[in-house]
């Protein structure tokens, strides 16, 4: 049983607290202006959290745990089996121009509408328009392609994704992305939400907004705010987080670039962001370590905690808790964590004079150490 188990249960004036010191820490000036907001667009070649392949002018994305594009990955095993050295390597693999993304296409004459047919790059509009040309004209090619193209007229979009924590994009006027509009799918369409046949003659070519059939407002909508995030090389969807949550990843995300002791894979924040949605976690604070299923998730939980108890507990509330923060008396082991648990110690009078006695509090009650950022700044925030 961790020590976080042990504390009183917390409520929501404690969550409204936490909250008010932790959104006052990440709009202060220090704080990485990439980690605020509900989707961190984090740039390639981030300091604490890079995605772009690491050989030099290489435009692709990193692949699995690698530091490299995947092709260069392959490469590097192959170079690597025949006794080559890394900074040979590096020095020596010629970079490559960007892959295209097929989930981030956009139609090349609509600006607001996602590829449907990602050979043509087109919406499901243009694709269909492009055939019907094909069949008018038997002898057109597509060597008349680039023609047609700038002949076009773009049609106006659908607006955003209809699920809750998506920025993409909708497809058709159901009003989902593509990834979202497959799962709809895939789950049985729940609520009933379909388009009327041949909505494009009856509608849109008149300029009419197409409505939804729904059998099921309500079943529709529940579906649309249980989704998750769609993964996106070099994002992190926070948006599906509550409040508090959302703070902690981000104060979280921010404290492990500073000490940066392990790597931790965009992919990996984002699913275990996802995780907490699924499980709807209040805080990380009351979480259980053991109950997270992946051990990178678990150790980033623990990362996360450790930099929160700093500021979320004081040094009584750390004493009844049974623990000590060293970092809270100024005292920091290198390579060590700063947490101490007391609670194996189960007589209350025996480890409240252990807490008190220990070095580390004797030395910081000599010192009278000054008070932490934390401290500092809890005590600006607004009751
Ligand atoms: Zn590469
Ligand atoms: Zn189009
Ligand atoms: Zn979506």
């Amino acid at each position: 049983m961790t020590a976080l188990s042990l504390l009183p249960q917390q409520d929501a004036r404690t969550r409204r607290d936490r909250l008010e010191v932790l959104t006052a820490l990440i709009n202060g000036p220090e704080f990485d202006a990439v980690l605020r907001g509900g989707v961190l667009n984090i740039p390639p070649t981030h300091p604490v959290y890079p995605w772009s392949c690491v050989i030099p002018d290489c435009e692709r994305s990193r692949w699995k745990h690698y530091a490299m594009c995947s092709v260069h990955a392959e490469q590097w095993q192959e170079a690597e089996a025949r006794g080559m050295s890394r900074a040979q390597f590096l020095r020596g693999a010629e970079p490559l121009p960007r892959a295209q993304e097929p989930e981030v296409m956009m139609c090349r004459i609509c600006p607001e509408r996602p590829a449907f047919n990602l050979r043509l790059v087109l919406c499901l509009r243009h694709r269909n328009r492009w055939l019907s040309h094909l069949k008018r004209n038997a002898g057109a090619g597509e060597a008349e392609y680039e023609q047609w193209v700038a002949d076009q007229q773009p049609c106006p979009g659908y607006g955003e994704c209809r699920a809750d924590v998506c920025d993409e994009l909708a497809v058709s006027p159901l009003g989902l992305c593509g990834s979202h509009e497959r799962g709809y799918l895939r789950d049985g369409r729940p609520g009933g939400a379909r388009l009327p046949k041949n909505y494009f003659a009856g509608f849109e070519r008149h300029g009419r907004v197409v409505p939804i059939d729904c059998d099921d407002q309500a079943g529709f909508r529940a579906w649309c705010r249980a989704q998750l995030p769609v993964h996106r090389t070099g994002t992190v969807n926070l948006r599906g987080l509550r409040p508090l949550l959302r703070a902690e990843f981000q104060w979280g995300m921010y404290l492990h670039g500073l000490r940066s002791v392990a790597v931790w894979h965009l992919t990996w924040v984002q699913s275990l962001a996802d995780e907490c949605q699924r499980r709807d976690v209040a805080s990380l604070a009351g979480l259980e370590v053991s109950a997270v299923r992946r051990h990178y998730h678990q150790r980033m939980v623990q990362e996360m905690q450790e930099a929160l108890r700093k500021g979320y507990f004081t040094p009584s509330d750390t004493r009844d808790a049974g623990y000590i923060e060293t970092e809270h008396f100024g005292v920091r082991f290198p390579n060590r964590s700063s947490y101490v648990d007391l609670t194996c110690i189960s007589q209350r009078w025996l480890r409240d004079l252990l807490w008190t006695t220990s070095p580390t509090c004797c030395a910081h009650r000599r010192a009278r150490a000054v008070p932490s950022r934390w401290t500092s700044c809890a005590a600006r925030a607004p009751s």
